[in-house]
């Protein structure tokens, strides 16, 4: 989500002129699109604005801007902290920052954290790909997981109508995108706050509904969408998925912790039974789809025998990806309040452990793609390598692939190859194209 937001502010800045500078020291204008999600992230943004702030002691027309989460969270105390930043803004206010900008230049210190309405965006995003793009279907997040610091600063949900999703995505494809991702914090959220209700009593404008709408949109090859959630995720959605071809079937459905009491005290609205139920209802009607996830290790008051919970969860569905990260207490939130803390050794000890699991789970499932024929979405030239392209198989996975014909690549970025699958790591493959 911070990244299609940052493509969405650097589009703004190319719009009114900008370029970009050769390094964040030589910058006349230094944005920061921050993330509070991990007290880590939030700390590094301290250590960059101490830089930024001396740099402006010697140039004060330098402009400093701090976008999205922690300048939400912060506000007014970031100008206390940091008394050189120009412009504090939350991630409600991206599509607002040439008018912010435009006050900042009238000599004003600005501080956007109020919440408002997200008006549709008129501008380009500066896109990081040319073939596969962000689009956002849903800002904000109604859930109040206990642990979750996203409600308070990207605020309630709001929905795009369908059309205007639509109407982008087909921009898109005239500009030459091959794959989008619709992007939400809570996608099977998606709608609840748009009317309609079908003759039959059904709610309409739901996910499943936007993906059956937006799929003839000619040009674009794949479509996927983030981040499900498994209270809302429904049987309807996996047969919408598994009946649409261009729908990827890859799905990214965090569980967060294998025992059902630290999800009570998440608050996150299922049971491990119930998620359980939904991985096999993908795999029954998907047997080779991809599942990832997002796991917390060493919530307060996490026992040792609850966190073996978690990774039984993780070598019995044998994920393809899991996010892992130790529980990080973020303000506003009530588990941050709670006293049974886990001390930093605990929380060290526990990550390591999950880490070497989900890195050997991921290379005995990527096993599956040796020798097989694969359709990749080729999306750019190997950095590392120019004689290979590099790009993603349906289920997601980073694939690198030799591609050299007599005169020159036989497949160029946007196309879709077919590779043969040579080597399997854990976290890529590798191969070689065939025409
Ligand atoms: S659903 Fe996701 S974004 Fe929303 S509160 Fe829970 S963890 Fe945070």
């Amino acid at each position: 989500m911070n990244k299609a937001d940052s493509e969405r502010m650097a589009g703004i800045l190319e719009a009114m002129g900008y370029c970009e500078a050769s390094s964040e020291l030589e910058a006349d204008l230094v944005l920061y699109n921050t993330c509070t999600i991990r007290d880590n992230a939030e700390q590094k943004v301290y250590s960059y604005l101490g830089r930024q702030a001396k740099r402006k002691h010697l140039n004060p027309a330098i402009k400093l801007v701090v976008a999205g989460c922690v300048a939400q969270q912060e506000g007014e105390a970031l100008l206390r902290r940091v008394p050189e930043i120009d412009l504090v803004m939350g991630p409600q206010h991206t599509n607002r920052l040439e008018n912010l900008l435009f006050q900042v230049e009238s000599g004003q210190q600005v501080v956007a954290t109020d919440h408002q309405h997200i008006v549709e965006d008129i501008t380009a995003a500066r896109r990081d790909s040319s073939i596969c793009a962000w689009v956002n279907v849903i800002y904000g997040c109604n859930e109040r997981c206990t642990y979750c610091v996203v409600p308070s600063v990207r605020g309630k949900e709001q929905s795009r109508t369908p059309t205007a999703i639509k109407q982008e995505i087909e921009t898109l494809a005239a500009l030459g995108f091959r794959e989008i991702t619709l992007l939400g914090q809570n996608i099977d959220a998606y709608g609840r706050d748009l009317p309609g209700i079908t003759p039959e009593g059904r709610r309409q404008n739901t996910l499943t509904d936007l993906l059956d709408f937006i799929h003839n949109v000619k040009g674009i090859e794949r479509i996927r969408f983030a981040t499900s959630h498994p209270r809302y995720f429904t049987e309807r959605l996996i047969d919408a998925c598994a009946d649409l071809p261009k729908v990827c079937e890859h799905f990214h459905i965090p569980f967060q912790s294998g025992d059902n009491s630290v999800l009570k005290s998440m608050a996150r609205g299922y049971t491990i039974e119930r998620y359980l139920r939904i991985i096999q209802q993908i795999r029954k009607r998907m047997p080779d789809a991809s599942i990832s996830a997002d796991v917390i290790v060493a919530f307060p008051g996490e026992t040792q025998a609850q966190f073996r919970k978690t990774l039984s969860v993780i070598k019995d569905v044998g994920f393809d990806q899991v996010n892992t990260a130790a529980y990080s207490p973020r303000p506003n939130t009530p588990a941050a309040t709670w006293s049974e803390q886990h001390p930093e050794e605990v929380k060290v000890s526990r990550l390591q452990e999950i880490n070497k699991l989900v890195q050997e789970t991921s290379h005995l499932r990527n096993k599956r793609y040796l020798g097989r024929l694969e359709e990749i979405l080729a999306e750019d030239v190997n950095p590392k390598n120019p004689n290979q392209l590099l790009g993603r198989t349906r289920t997601n996975r980073l694939t690198f692939f030799d591609c050299q014909g007599p005169s020159g690549f036989i497949y160029k970025p946007g196309d879709l190859a077919l590779v043969n699958i040579e080597t399997v790591r854990s976290f890529s493959l590798s191969g070689t194209a065939v025409k």
